[in-house]
């Protein structure tokens, strides 16, 4: 195994481990078995892929990027690595990340900064999922899992010119994946192209018993015959008001002619880099003229979404990471037996690295009880505030807040849509991933850890949503193209709940 002191450099520090040992899957559950007859063949470019050192595996160490785990081997695997191997995949390797997920830029690792693979100089891979992501982009593996709390999967695919997807919460177990903030943590999927994103979506998509927050297929498929049924009716409804919407298929796949495209105006704010909303304004242009309606829409309370997502994360974030004192879990540092009185302070001081110990101060705080109302409680009632912004600009109502709080059982679908807070107005909506282009790590060097937590403002509300979002390379023309930038710009297409599978199909359409 390769210690600490010496890790794996491809040049691009995209690996933890490279020198995973494969186990064999030896027993297999009824149900794993069925699942394993039922999806053959394996699927190509499912092979190989690279996870993402948050998400534990057998065969290599698991770090989470962080020193106070670096020899750290789980005796288990995540159920999403479990699952993709009984399908014949192997891991080729263990991403390197931010410690423990937190960060931006993949410059927060006890395993040295990631850097990005586009020829440019020393550009941001973008973080915290920035090694997946390299993996991918360096051509070293066709599809990679990371995990996304606020952003971190479809940042670093927005700074590396790849297709980054956060599925709805629920949806892809997190059971063996470190938990950063268990609210929002969800496991994400990186790629060159969206239909990977599909055909491994497809693979991990199953209910784990074993987490308590994974939505079971009872669940699945009661939210999804709901969401049809509400589709339809609002088909009809449509369709009786002249403003027919045709269902797309594969024959159909440049008609998006009836799909509503929501545009958030408090998204285009004045830090916005100007090629980037020219891209956006073009992407908008291209889809109408493929037949989609361009909707403006507000999202009022967007604007404290970044401020709640900092206060709820961290919050959750600390007190995760009690349990790493050199007794229960973590690297030992000091005597073993505690004598000379500094075995958790040496620990967890000489074991986190600044932002997690950053962000342990700013947890504990906005936990105490001095500030627990103003802060933490706040910040859950913007939460709320978030998700009902959204709720009520999707046509489709959320399934998972019907209008009464009990179990709707076969109750008509119509009081489902009471819950839904104003017009039917977006099937979707599409935004930029992040209002700059990646920074160099020089321009990094010189931001505030305020200034790195700003670009997280157009990923974290569906994050605190809970809503599934993707985000596409999209071309930024010449003439807002700048000296030593990438030419793309990363574009999010946001979903209502659970309509995972649509919002893949609409991206399949739209590139
Ligand atoms: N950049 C965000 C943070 O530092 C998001 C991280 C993530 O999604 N894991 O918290």
């Amino acid at each position: 195994c390769t210690t600490a002191e010496q890790p794996i450099r491809d040049g691009l520090n995209a690996f933890i481990s490279k020198d995973v040992v494969n186990p064999d899957i030896t027993s297999l559950s009824p149900e794993e078995a069925i699942a394993r007859v039922e999806n053959q063949p394996l699927h190509s470019g499912l092979r190989n892929i690279a996870v993402k050192d948050n998400i534990a595996t057998l065969g290599s160490r698991t770090t989470c990027g962080s020193g106070i785990l670096r020899e750290h081997r789980s005796p288990f695997e995540a159920s999403v690595v479990r699952s993709l191997r009984i399908h014949g995949t192997s891991v080729s390797g263990k991403t390197n990340l931010d410690e423990f997920g937190m960060g931006s830029h993949s410059t927060h690792s006890f395993f040295g900064t990631v850097h990005n693979a586009l020829p440019f100089e020393n550009l941001s891979p973008g973080g915290s999922s920035g090694g997946s992501a390299v993996a991918v982009a360096s051509g070293q593996c066709s599809v990679a899992l990371g995990t996304d709390t606020g952003g971190s999967v479809r940042l670093p695919a927005a700074y590396t010119g790849l297709f980054g997807f956060k599925p709805s919460y629920g949806v892809i177990s997190r059971w063996g994946v470190v938990p950063y903030a268990n609210s929002m943590d969800t496991v994400g999927i990186i790629a060159s192209n969206v239909i990977a994103i599909r055909k491994a979506l497809f693979r991990v998509r199953q209910y784990d018993p074993k987490d308590p927050t994974s939505l079971s297929d009872r669940t699945w498929k009661r939210l999804d015959n709901r969401r049809k049924s509400a589709e339809k009716r609002e088909a009809t409804a449509r369709a009786e008001n002249g403003d027919e919407k045709r269902p797309i298929t594969e024959e159909q796949n440049i008609d998006m002619f009836g799909v509503r495209i929501g545009v958030p105006l408090e998204y285009n704010i004045a830090e916005l880099e100007p090629g980037i909303r020219q891209a956006w304004s073009d992407c908008l242009m291209s889809l109408q003229a493929r037949g989609a309606t361009i909707v403006p829409v507000s999202l009022p309370n967007t604007k404290h979404a970044l401020s709640a997502y900092y206060i709820l994360a961290p919050a959750e974030a600390a007190s995760n990471l009690a349990k790493y004192d050199g007794v229960r879990y973590g690297n030992r540092d000091g005597l073993a037996d505690g004598i000379d009185g500094v075995l958790y302070s040496r620990t967890r001081g000489n074991g986190f690295g600044d932002e997690v110990k950053r962000r342990i101060l700013l947890g504990s705080y906005t936990l105490s009880s001095e500030a627990v109302d103003n802060y933490f409680l706040k910040a859950q009632k913007v939460r709320r505030l978030v998700q009902r912004d959204f709720d009520r600009i999707f046509a489709i109502p959320n399934p998972l807040r019907p209008a009464q709080q009990f179990d709707l059982g076969d109750i008509d679908e119509s009081i489902l849509m009471s819950n839904k807070l104003g017009p039917n107005q977006v099937d979707y909506i599409i935004c930029p991933t992040a209002p700059t282009l990646p920074p160099t790590l020089d321009d990094l060097s010189k931001q505030t850890p305020v200034d790195n937590y700003m670009n997280d403002v157009f990923t974290v509300p569906a994050s605190l949503a809970g809503i599934p979002a993707i985000s596409i390379p999209f071309p930024i023309p010449e003439t807002f193209c700048v000296e030593g930038k990438p030419t793309f710009a990363g574009m999010q297409i946001i979903g209502q709940y659970a309509s995972d599978y649509e919002l893949i199909k609409i991206t399949e359409v739209l590139v």
